[in-house]
């Protein structure tokens, strides 16, 4: 091996948690880093929320026009052109890679194109290269896990669904989480006919139950076939299609897709940690303190590695507040991870933030916890033929009520959620809701008009 590049930062994985870091960083005057073995936006903008979110606007398109009969225009019954949207999707994700080469440039970061493994706490080997810094960061991101059953590679994942260039008419899909829950939505409103199933029997688990009930009743007015509990034991195929057989021998099929979402893995294997010193849990997470600190000084983690809420906008705060404390003098930076809000793309959406009623009723006690919530099928579809349900919960504590949790399902519940979210984090009160006056006709106006707790209703 040649002699070691120096740099003050070198950055592991050029993904949402990487890139963040290493802008910050080289903003500060630093000589940064960049390995990444595939392309530069990672998981986010290639096999993550960028293609997925440019799906779930094409199924929206997909329920309008369907809808549209109702409010006065022509029916139409055409079907998606597959192949032209994946086209489309693909060259806008194209595009933010082009954007990312050229701003990383810009700014001066090095981008080394590789798989980065450590061979000390402070060298990293990329082919037969060494780099060295004092300060090196993981952000590795994950990858789709698949459970070892005899058959798991008939089906495919979240990657294997982004490479899907033609439709496919009966699919299933393995897990309810948010991946799953997301991908079964898009591919049954273009028309495919959708199974669902999950060893649990509910979706998106760690919801909250009200909505967790609602997202399974919008998903059933969707199309979509639920089967929960559904333990998969196997998957198999014929000349027929691919079919899944359950712990207790049930079997479903044929189809022509297994889409496996059970879950994804921390991407630390192979990584050189055991050189570096650096430990790693059993499942792969690497555990960091409040500052993102590895157990080895001058090692960070950042992102989903970290096992700490695996969203984008989460690696992205984290990278930027890490280079605050590393490169800016600012030594008590870090991210909060208290009060981070999400949502499912699902048909409708969902939204969450804060604590569900279940986990304030443990922190707080039952006294304490006051709710308020409301159903209702939202004006949007007044004139359509079906319609999704809007569902909204307010979970909160004390004599003051001040709202901790703050739940959504329905349409609009992503926009919404985002502003509602500063007033949750800001610890506002109901009464503080309710001061706001109401924006009409509107679904979120809701949030500020409900007047009776639930269990004094
Ligand atoms: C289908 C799907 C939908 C999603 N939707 C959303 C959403 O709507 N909203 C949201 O907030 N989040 C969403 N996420 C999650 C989001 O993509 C991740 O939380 C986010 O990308 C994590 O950022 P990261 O920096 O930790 O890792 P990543 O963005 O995954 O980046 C890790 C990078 O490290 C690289 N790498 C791997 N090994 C090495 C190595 N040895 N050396 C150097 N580099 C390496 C990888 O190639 C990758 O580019 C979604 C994820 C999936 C899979």
């Amino acid at each position: 091996m040649s002699t070691a590049v120096e740099f003050d930062l070198i950055v592991l994985g050029g993904g949402s948690g990487g890139l963040a870091v290493a802008e910050r960083a080289v903003q500060y005057g630093q000589r940064v880093a960049v390995i990444e073995p595939a392309h530069l936006g990672g998981t986010c903008v290639n096999l993550g929320c960028v293609p997925k979110k440019v799906m779930w606007y094409a199924a929206n398109m997909a329920h309008t026009r369907h809808e549209a009969e109702g409010w006065g225009f022509a029916a139409v019954h055409d079907q998606i052109d597959f192949g032209k949207l994946v086209a489309g999707r693909n060259q806008f994700v194209d595009n933010i890679r082009s954007y990312w080469g050229g701003y990383a440039n810009e700014l001066g970061i090095t981008v080394i194109q590789g798989k980065g493994v450590l061979t000390s706490a402070s060298t990293v080997a990329v082919n037969d290269q060494t780099y060295t810094a004092p300060h090196i960061v993981l952000s590795t991101g994950g990858v789709p896990f698949v459970p070892p059953v005899p058959g798991k590679e008939l089906g495919i994942t979240s990657d294997g669904f982004f490479d899907l260039t033609a439709q496919p008419a009966r699919v299933a899909v393995i897990g309810g989480g948010y991946i799953g829950v997301e991908l079964a939505g898009v591919l049954r409103s273009f028309g495919s006919e959708v199974t669902l199933l999950d060893m649990l029997d509910s979706v998106i688990a760690p919801f909250d139950s009200m909505i967790r009930e609602v997202a399974t009743e919008n998903l059933r007015t969707l199309g979509v076939e639920m089967r929960l509990p559904f333990r998969v034991q196997a998957l198999t195929e014929t000349a027929e299609g691919k079919f899944i057989t359950s712990a207790a021998d049930e079997q479903l099929g044929p189809f022509d897709e297994i889409i496996w979402a059970v879950g994804r893995a921390p991407n630390t294997r192979a990584l050189g940690l055991d050189a570096a010193g650096v430990t790693v849990q059993p499942n792969g997470i690497i555990p960091t303190d409040d500052y993102q600190n590895t157990n080895v000084p001058g090692v960070y983690a950042i992102g989903d590695i970290t096992g700490r809420a695996p969203l984008t906008p989460v690696a992205i705060a984290a990278g930027r507040q890490l280079a605050e404390r590393l490169f800016n003098g600012r030594a008590q930076a870090r991210l909060d991870y208290n009060t981070i809000p999400t949502v499912v793309f699902a048909h409708p959406p969902i939204g969450t933030v804060g604590l569900t009623e279940e986990a304030a009723r443990a922190e707080f006690g039952d006294q304490a916890v006051t709710i308020f919530e409301t159903r209702f099928t939202p004006m949007r579809y007044a004139l359509s033929a079906h319609g999704f349900k809007t569902a909204m919960k307010l979970v909160c504590v004390d004599e003051e009520q001040r709202v901790v949790g703050l739940h959504l399902v329905g349409d609009g519940a992503d926009e919404m959620l985002q502003g509602f979210a500063v007033a949750v984090k800001a610890g506002l009160t109901k009464a503080q809701f309710d001061a706001t006056v109401a924006i009409h006709p509107t679904s979120s106006e809701e949030l500020v008009t409900m007047k009776t707790p639930r269990d004094s209703a």
